[in-house]
């Protein structure tokens, strides 16, 4: 399986941010993915991963989909994106969520997904900042594909910091820390 990352829209999005991220990806995850590509999932989010008492979107059933299109079509690694608020069963809101293989260093199609809704400052009633917006874009997008080359949560200067608000994602930086990116090249790295 070639090692390429592909970017799934599930929803409209604006071409720039996702162009900006693609281009923020390749710096970062240069040796590990080949190649990085964007595509659209034309059925979008099933209706069926909606709840409505709660208006937000279940992040684990989104996953388990995006899973099942991530085997089907021999994707390595996906991403998948939506505009829409992300929950799971156990949290009441999630910037994103990821399957996180196991200590195996056969490839694998895994998939993640991440959410924009709560990385916009207009979410907190604050001006729009789009600097802000794509540095947090990278951020969340670095730490679920993070989870999906095998990383857990780390206590270093490092992207897999665990962020429980939105204050947490400000403050760590855009960028693996040496123990993490070993890891990662060491498992999953381009030969
Ligand atoms: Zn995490
Ligand atoms: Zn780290």
């Amino acid at each position: 399986m070639k090692k390429e990352l592909i970017i799934i829209k599930l929803n409209p999005l604006i071409a720039e941010i996702i162009e900006n991220l693609q281009l923020d990806l390749i710096k970062l995850f240069n040796g590990i993915f080949e190649d990085i590509h964007i595509i659209e999932n034309s059925k979008g989010i099933l209706k069926k991963n909606y709840n409505e008492h709660r208006n937000q979107y279940n992040a684990s059933r989104i996953l388990d989909d995006m899973k099942e299109i991530g085997i089907k079509e021999e994707y390595y690694r996906v991403l998948a994106i939506t505009s829409e608020d992300l929950y799971t069963e156990r949290l009441n809101f999630v910037f994103g969520v990821a399957f996180i293989p196991s200590q195996s260093i056969i490839p694998e199609s895994v998939s993640a997904i991440i959410s924009f809704k709560r990385l916009k400052e207009e979410f907190y009633n604050l001006s729009k900042d789009d600097v802000l917006f794509r540095d947090r874009v990278i951020k969340e997008a670095a730490h679920e594909l993070g989870h999906t080359l095998g990383l857990k949560h780390c206590i270093n200067e490092c992207v897999m910091r665990f962020s429980n608000f939105i204050d947490d994602t400000d403050e760590k930086p855009a960028r693996f820390c040496d123990s993490c990116l070993n890891k990662i090249k060491k498992n999953y790295g381009l030969g």
